[in-house]
C-alpha cells in the first residue's frame, strides 16, 4: 500500500485488518471517497445517486427497461428489511419465513412486530431448506402471500438455495422477498432468473463500501402496489418516489457513505465484476480452510453448502482451546 502522507498513513497502520462480513476494511480510495461534503440536493450528489442505482442494478444482472428499480434506505442493512416486510406485505398478507440461522430469525420478529401473520420452516443451521416442503406449504396454503429467504445466512455460512425456491414460488404465483445481504456482489445471482421481487442488500458487505445505508433491487410491479406501508421512514414507495421524481432523498441522506460507495462499485468492477470478486472470495476461503484443517479445525457447514462469504469452525475438543 502506498501512503503519502505520514500521519494518515500512521492512522491506517494501526487499524486493524476486518475479517467480518462487513463492516470489513475498506480500500484507501473508498476512505479517500469521503473527504468531501456535498449538499444533499445538490446536482453533483444527484448525479452521483442516479449512477449508483443504476450500477446497483447491473449488479443484479437486471435493468430499469426490465422492470427493476433500485431503491437506497438509510440505516443499516436491517433497516433495508424492515421497510421491505412493512411496505410490501399488505396487512392482511401471510408470510412464509424459510429459517436456518439468525438473520431468518429476525425477519421474522420484523414480521411479527409488524402484526403480520407467519408460518416458518425451520430447520438447523447446518442443514438447507427444501424447495419441494416450500412448495407442499405454498400448494397447502393459498393465504400465503409473500416468503422469504435468506441468501447467505451470515450466521453459519451456508448457502441457501434460492434459486430452487424461487422458481417454486414463480410457480406457485407468490411474492418472493431475498436477504441477500451478505452475498450481493460477492455470488453472481440474477435476480430474474433467481425470480426474486425483492432483494435486501447493504453498502458495507460484499460491495465494500462504509455502513450507513441500505439497498433494495425491486421488480416495479410488485413495487407499485405496495402503497400500504405502515412506516413513515421505511416507506419503500415513498423513498423510491422520491428517488425517480427528484433525485433526492426525502429525509437526509448519509452522504459520505454514498460518495464511498460510488467508489466501491467502480472498485468492484475493476476486479471484473461480482465474478471477479467471487474468485477472489473463493481462493480466500480456500486458503483459510486449508490453514486451518492444517491446525485440525473442521468446517461446520458441509462443503457443498459452504459459502465463499464466512465460514464457521466447531470448536476443537482440545482443553488448550479457548475461543
Ligand atoms: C448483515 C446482515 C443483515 C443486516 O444486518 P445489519 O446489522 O442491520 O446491517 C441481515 N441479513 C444478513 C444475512 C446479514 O448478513
Amino acid at each position: 500500500m502506498k501512503h503519502n502522507h505520514p500521519n494518515e498513513s500512521m492512522i491506517l497502520q494501526k487499524d486493524k485488518l476486518l475479517f467480518t462480513p462487513g463492516p470489513l476494511t475498506t480500500s484507501r480510495a473508498v476512505k479517500e471517497a469521503m473527504l468531501h461534503d456535498v449538499g444533499s440536493r445538490d446536482a453533483e450528489f444527484i448525479n452521483v445517486v442516479h449512477e449508483i442505482r443504476k450500477h446497483l442494478l447491473s449488479v443484479a444482472g437486471v435493468s430499469q427497461t426490465d422492470g427493476y428499480e433500485a431503491i437506497l434506505i438509510p440505516g443499516s442493512g436491517t433497516f433495508g428489511i424492515e421497510a421491505v416486510v412493512s411496505s410490501v406485505i399488505p396487512r392482511d398478507g401471510k408470510l412464509l419465513i424459510v429459517i436456518n440461522g439468525s438473520y431468518g430469525k429476525r425477519i421474522r420478529d420484523i414480521a411479527e412486530r409488524h402484526e403480520i401473520e407467519t408460518v416458518a420452516i425451520e430447520v438447523s443451521e447446518n442443514t438447507p431448506p427444501d424447495a419441494q416442503q416450500v412448495r407442499r406449504i405454498l400448494a397447502d396454503d393459498s393465504e400465503i402471500t409473500h416468503i422469504a429467504v435468506v441468501h447467505c445466512e451470515t450466521s453459519s455460512g451456508i448457502l441457501n438455495p434460492s434459486h430452487e425456491i424461487g422458481a417454486v414460488v414463480k410457480e406457485q404465483q407468490r411474492t418472493y422477498i431475498v436477504d441477500a445481504m451478505s452475498s450481493f456482489g460477492g455470488i453472481p445471482l440474477n435476480v430474474a432468473e433467481a425470480g426474486i421481487d425483492f432483494l435486501v442488500s447493504s453498502a458495507n458487505k460484499c460491495i465494500e463500501g462504509v455502513p450507513g445505508f441500505s439497498v433494495v433491487i425491486a421488480d416495479r410491479l410488485q413495487l407499485l402496489v405496495s402503497d400500504d406501508a405502515r412506516s413513515v421512514s421505511l416507506d419503500l414507495l415513498a423513498q423510491w418516489k422520491g428517488l425517480e421524481e427528484t433525485g433526492q432523498f426525502r429525509f437526509t441522506p448519509p452522504t459520505h457513505a454514498i460518495l464511498a460507495f460510488r467508489q466501491a462499485l467502480r472498485e468492484l468492477d475493476d476486479e471484473g465484476g461480482v465474478p471477479g470478486r467471487a474468485n477472489r472470495y473463493a481462493d480466500n476461503h480456500a486458503a483459510l480452510v486449508h490453514g486451518m484443517r492444517r491446525m485440525n479445525f473442521r468446517e461446520y457447514v458441509p462443503a457443498e453448502l459452504q459459502s465463499h462469504i464466512i465460514t464457521s469452525f466447531l470448536f476443537p475438543e482440545d482443553p488448550n482451546f479457548e475461543f
